[in-house]
Formats: C-alpha cells, structure tokens, sequence
C-alpha cells in the first residue's frame, strides 16, 4: 500500500499543494492523498481545515484523521476521483495559530520544567487558547508573572525553531535525564524528529512549529487550575501576529 507523504512534516509554511487521490471513499466521503499538507489530528494539536479542488469543484476539509500509514481527508461537497489531480488549499489562518501555538507550549513547557521539574502530562492546542496538564506539579498562581515573563524575554530574543531527524540512541547519549523523558517512547521507534528552540529546547514531535520565537509575538497565561493531586492546567494566548 502506498504511503501519504506528510509534506507538511517537510515544510509547515506550505499553503497549496498539487497531489493525487489514491483512495475515494463514497461512505465515509474521505480521500486518501499521496501526499498531505494538512495536519492530522494527534500529540494534542487539533486537525487543519481548507479545501480541495478536483474537477467536479471545490470541497470543505472538514476534519483530517490519521489511521495507520494512511491519512483520512473527510470533505464536504463533491467526492473528487481515484487517480485524479487534486488542488490542496489550507485554511492558513487557523494552521498558523496552531503552530505559534504549539511552539509557544514547548517554550512553557521548558520553563516550567526548569524551574519546577513539573512534566508535562498533556496538552490541547486550538487557535484561540490552548492548555498544558502538568504533573507532579504544585506552583502557585503568584509564580505565574514569572513564568510569563521568562516565554516573553524568549520570545523577544527571536530564537531560531529548528527541525532536524536525529539517531535514538545518539540523542540518548547526549540528552540524558531531560524533560523529554525518552524512555517512554515505544522501543520501535529508532529516528527521531528534534524540535529546538535555540540552545533552550530540545523536544522529539511530529507537530508542525513556526520558524523563530519572534512569531508568538506575546504569551499571556489566561487560567491556572488543579486538575486533581499535583496536576496543574496552565492556558495560555498569544497576542495577534501578522500573517506569514
Ligand atoms: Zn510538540
């Protein structure tokens, strides 16, 4: 079976993409692409939206799932063809928010590791606001203006967010005991893709991430709330940026 290419793996600021349908399903009216520019659903950051143009017109992405190797693209409007050439356009506006905000949860999620050793047990990332589960966690709502403060400084400074797919067992070496516990990654997987942040952040992910700390513009901590014993919920916003 033929795998989707996950171009936006490859580039996350790519917005349209001619690819071909390998799969089209009349039930589920969901395709199945050679290649891929909208994110699926997973590690906490929520699906892209956007369209599809074939030759019977356009069609809404409504909600991009992915299953095994494949990625399941469900539409509404005309199911395109097998075979056929297809137009991909992303609903850029909301993609971008994503990965401010998913870049800005690696950020918090580094600080509030270094400063507390609290790991980060999950998290939810949507375009307006977006939350952090930490646990074993205990800081208190007067630590948040300096937790604030510290993305801030980062942003500011305009870190460089790089992406790089490193050996397993050479990042073991070199990370050791960090916040992104290596461990607990199945045994099976032995290449891994590194998003950094500067010299600040290391962390394996398969999200998709904007290119400098600058992007975020500015984090505001809106909530802190217990989520039951030594588990914290942060939610954070960022301050409207200028489209890319
Ligand atoms: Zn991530």
């Amino acid at each position: 079976m033929t795998k989707t290419e996950l171009i936006y793996l490859e580039d996350s600021y790519l917005k349209e993409a001619e690819v071909t349908v390998l799969e089209a399903n009349k039930a589920r009216n969901s395709v199945i692409l050679d290649g891929t520019i909208f994110y699926p659903e997973g590690g906490g950051q929520s699906s892209d939206k956007g369209r599809i143009d074939s030759a019977l017109g356009s069609s809404m992405v409504i909600h991009v799932a992915k299953q095994g190797n494949h990625v399941y693209h469900y539409l509404e409007g005309p199911l395109p063809s097998e075979g056929e050439e297809v137009t991909l356009r992303l609903d850029w506006v909301r993609r971008y928010d994503h990965m401010r905000m998913h870049t800005a949860q690696h950020l918090l999620s580094r600080i509030i590791f270094d400063k507390y050793g609290a790991r980060t047990a999950g998290n939810q990332i949507h375009a307006e606001a977006s939350h952090i589960d930490f646990a074993p966690a205990t800081f208190q709502s007067e630590e948040l203006p300096a937790i604030e403060a510290e993305a801030n400084r980062l942003i500011e400074e305009d870190h460089p967010v790089t992406i790089t797919v490193v050996d397993r067992e050479e990042l073991e070496k070199e990370m050791g005991a960090d916040r992104s516990d290596l461990s607990r990654l199945p045994s099976s997987i032995k290449r891994l893709r590194m998003v950094r942040i500067g010299k600040f952040d290391a962390y394996p992910c398969a999200g998709t991430h904007v290119h400098s700390t600058s992007e975020l513009v500015q984090l505001k901590i809106t909530k802190r709330k217990s989520k039951g014993k030594e588990r914290i919920r942060i939610t954070y916003q960022l301050a409207p940026h200028k489209i890319k």
